[in-house]
């Protein structure tokens, strides 16, 4: 099957949004916190981004590497987009075949992860730069950054799919440039606000795939030798499903898990809920190993 166009993938995230948006009963705490944080994205990146730089000439790109914060970003913004060519340029042809985006693939991640990145390119029709793995001396974030500003010069602002209650976050800006010691471009922030309830809530809601490695009890994906299942998620702790209404009356009505891969399988041991039972932000990363300083 050919995949869909850029321009019908971004309606169709554009109707996601809207619908979830219409929900009115039962208008639970965490789906009208939800709707909210939705709005002020979508201002963000309707009112205050887009006007500044053009989102249909290459100056924004979209970091992406498959984890559910910036895949519910992604699914917002190209609802946005949908919408600024609506309002700007209804009757012309939709500007873009493919959206410009950006993978650091340095570490060593889960295979159903990069499968996954794989999928989704394809599905939101994504022309994704991936870095050059190079596992005798990976490049750092910023080194990484810097090769692809100077691959593609014509980009000015980057999209990052970061939220407050990430580690070092709680001062960030929606707009704001690189620090020291970064390539200087702009970052563009519009989902801090996000609680990780709010993630799953939309996501779920979405019916869109999901990376598969969240349904054995990992909250958070970092490299793959730093990153176990979440010790909160197991099933000793018994914990309840927030977001069966979404779920059930959502775009899908299932959750639409990707496949894990071969090489993941063995987390298949049924000892661990998913990561959506997980409603505390402050616990997200706790499967996370710290790294040692080198
Ligand atoms: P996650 O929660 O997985 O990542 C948060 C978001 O970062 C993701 O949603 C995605 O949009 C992006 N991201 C993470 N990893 C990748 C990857 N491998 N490839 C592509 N996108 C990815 N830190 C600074 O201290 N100063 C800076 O000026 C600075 N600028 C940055 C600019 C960009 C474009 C990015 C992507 C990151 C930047 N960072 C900077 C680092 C950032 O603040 C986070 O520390 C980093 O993204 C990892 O976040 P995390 O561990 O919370 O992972």
């Amino acid at each position: 099957m050919a995949a869909p166009s850029l321009a019908s993938t971004s309606e169709r995230c554009h109707e996601i949004a809207q619908s979830y948006l219409q929900i009115e009963e039962p208008l639970s705490q965490i789906i009208r916190e939800t709707q909210n944080a939705i709005k002020l994205t979508q201002k963000l990146l309707l009112n205050e981004i887009f006007p500044r730089w053009s989102p249909f000439n290459g100056e924004i790109s979209f970091s992406y590497n498959g984890g559910k914060d910036c895949q519910v970003l992604l699914i917002i913004y190209l609802g946005c987009l949908w919408e600024y060519y609506k309002t700007n340029m209804n009757g012309q042809e939709f500007p873009l075949k493919t959206l410009k985006a950006v993978f650091i693939d340095q570490d060593k991640t889960f295979q159903t992860l990069e499968q996954f990145v794989e999928s989704t390119k394809k599905r939101y029709s994504l022309s994704l730069y991936e870095s050059d793995r190079n596992h005798t001396k990976a490049l750092s974030m910023p080194e990484a950054f810097h090769k692809y500003l100077g691959d593609q010069p014509e980009t000015k602002a980057i999209v990052v799919g970061i939220r407050y209650a990430d580690p070092f976050a709680q001062d960030l800006k929606p707009i704001q440039r690189t620090d020291d010691g970064w390539p200087d471009f702009l970052r563009l922030q519009p989902l801090l606000h996000w609680k990780l309830a709010y993630i799953w809530s939309f996501l779920l809601y979405s019916g869109e795939p999901i990376c598969g490695i969240y349904s054995v009890g990992f909250s958070s994906l970092g490299d793959i030798n730093h990153t176990l299942p979440n010790p909160y998620l197991a099933k000793t702790n018994d914990l309840p499903l927030r977001y069966q209404w979404e779920i059930t009356h959502g775009c899908e009505g299932v959750v639409n898990c990707s496949p894990l891969s071969s090489q993941d399988s063995h987390f298949q041991n049924n000892e661990y809920l998913p990561g959506w039972y997980l409603l505390d932000d402050s616990l997200e990363r706790c499967g996370r190993i710290k790294k040692n300083k080198t």
